[in-house]
């Protein structure tokens, strides 16, 4: 007899047996992975090219020396340019794009909104006590 849990059980041991790389930045488990770090003795993954953009910001502009697997990527991308594009996530107005601007305008009109509708909830819950 097969228990769900021993069912659970088991397909965890096959995924332990399979040599997987799980990826440190979005989790999903590969058979192979793009890049190999060593980061106090403990080896981490990432998975693929995408996982690999902006990975100063998990691991501090220096991964670089981290990474163990470094010979594959010299040739790809040359280790002085890894301090550019600092800016890329800071939500700001840009006086050219104007499209990005009333994106950036909808999602504070969309905060202020959520607010307000938390304001009003509080406020009811509050006044319901008194
Ligand atoms: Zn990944």
């Amino acid at each position: 007899m097969t228990s769900f849990a021993n069912k659970l059980l088991n397909k965890e041991e096959v995924t332990d047996t399979l040599a997987t790389y799980k990826c440190d930045r979005c989790s999903e488990c590969q058979d192979t992975f793009f890049i190999q770090m060593k980061i106090q003795n403990m080896d981490k993954f990432i998975c693929s090219y995408m996982c690999s953009k902006d990975m100063h910001l998990d691991y501090g502009k220096d991964y670089w020396s981290t990474v163990v697997n470094l010979e594959d990527f010299q040739h790809l991308t040359p280790i002085q340019n890894i301090k550019q594009s600092k800016e890329k996530f800071s939500v700001e107005y840009d006086p050219i794009d104007s499209d990005r601007n009333e994106f950036v305008q909808s999602l504070i009109e969309e905060d202020e909104r959520v607010e307000k509708l938390i304001e009003g909830f509080n406020n009811e819950s509050s006044s319901d006590s008194e």
